[in-house]
Formats: C-alpha cells, structure tokens, sequence
C-alpha cells in the first residue's frame, strides 16, 4: 500500500472549498464496476508518491486548500494512515475520508481520534451479497460495526450507493436503508460502464433516470435526504 496520486479537487460536501485529493493504491475488494482499476489491481505498477513529499507539497500548497480528500483504493489498509492524517491535521486542515467501510478497527481509531471530519462510506448492496464484489471471501462484520459506528454521530457522514442493475435494486434498497434508518444523507450514484474493472459490468446498460427516482423514492422511506448524483 502507498500514496499513488495526488491532485487538486473541489471538497465535496464543502461546496466552493478546495481540496488536495490523495489516491491510495490497493483495495479489499475487487468490485465489477470499480473506476480506479488500475490502483486496485496493479498499484505496484503506479509511481509510490512518498509521504514526506506529499506533506510538503501540501504546506506549500496549504495557503490555498481547505482540506484532503483521501481516497483509493481503499485507504484504511495503509498503516500510515493515522500518522499522515496527523500531520495534515496539524496543518488544520479538514479530511474527508473515501472507505468501503469493511475495516471497522482502522475506522474506529481514527473517528475516536478526531482524525477525520467527513466520512463517505459506499454501501455497495446487501450485505449478504459482498461475495459478488470480491474473488475471495468477504467478511461483513466490520461493515455493521462500522455503520454502528457512524450512526451515533461521531463524525459528519455521507452514505452512497453506485446503483448497479443486478447489482442494487429496490430490495437491496430495503436492506440497506433499514441499517442505515435515520442516517443525515443517502447517495445514489449513477453507474457509468466507461472504465469499470470488469468486462461483464462494462457491458451493463445504466438504469434509466425513472428507474433511480424509484430507488431514491425507496430510499427516503429511511434517510430525509436522498440525493441523486450523475444523471
Ligand atoms: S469500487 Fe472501491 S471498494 Fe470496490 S474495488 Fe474499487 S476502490 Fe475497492
């Protein structure tokens, strides 16, 4: 695991804030539809960028940043993590953390620390159905510990979901809303074939704008505010 990339963005959920992103290469799972491919499967054949760098890179650039946005990959997986969100801390900058939300012991230190202002974490499907998002087994159990978690409102969270036909439907829906019942806000995301890991998901036709106003309209019988992204 290492930093891959990094560059400029908008904060999002920070709107007019500007934020340095930083790519983490590796990931737990090996989603179909996954749009960094490259930073999933091969991240050893991606430039490492090293951390004392990119913290100068983010003092000279600090007079002009708001925060970080870090993402991946799935960033959790790198022991660095917490001691890098420190020294950005340091610099009082906000972090948004990007996270498949599986590993619950990395989550929790930094939530207990403080190290994080804004975790977005992807609700892919039904739990029982994370099998389909890896080559090897999956296990679930950090994810609902790490809903728990985020659910008593330690730190500002945003839920999303990648609306994949045969991949999330109104049941799936269901599911996830009762873990997630009263959560503040609720994505859903529009699938774009372009890019995705698999050649099966790059083949699957996108739902149309009905078929995802249906699911958001599911969606708000559990969270207030269901928004769309991508359409
Ligand atoms: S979509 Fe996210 S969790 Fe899935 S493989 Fe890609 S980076 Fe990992």
């Amino acid at each position: 695991m290492a930093v891959k990339g990094f560059q400029g963005t908008s904060l999002l959920d920070y709107p007019g804030h500007i934020a340095a992103l930083i790519f983490f290469g590796g990931c737990n799972l090996t989603c179909p539809y996954c749009h960094n491919p490259a930073l999933v499967l091969n991240p050893e054949q991606l430039p490492d960028y090293p951390l004392l760098a990119l913290i100068d890179e983010l003092q000279r650039r600090r007079s002009f940043i708001d925060g970080v946005v870090i993402s991946g990959g799935e960033p959790t997986l790198d022991p660095r993590l917490p001691s890098l969100l420190r020294q950005v801390k340091e610099m009082g900058l906000q972090i948004k953390l990007d996270t498949n939300g599986l590993n619950a012991e990395a989550l929790t230190e930094l939530v207990w620390e403080g190290l994080v202002d804004l975790v977005a974490l992807d609700l892919k499907t039904a739990p029982t159905r994370y099998g389909e998002l890896h080559t090897g087994p999956v296990d679930t159990a950090g994810l609902i510990q790490n809903l728990a978690l985020l659910m008593e409102g330690r730190v500002e969270c945003e839920f999303r979901t990648t609306c994949v036909p045969g991949l999330v439907g109104e049941a799936e829906i269901h599911v996830l809303g009762e873990l997630i019942h009263g959560a503040p806000r609720w994505m859903l995301q529009q699938y774009v074939p372009r890019h995705a890991l698999a050649e099966t998901a790059r083949q699957q036709e996108p739902y149309s704008k009905e078929d995802l106003e249906n699911l958001a309209e599911v969606a708000r019988t559990y969270v207030d505010e269901v928004a769309i992204r991508g359409l």
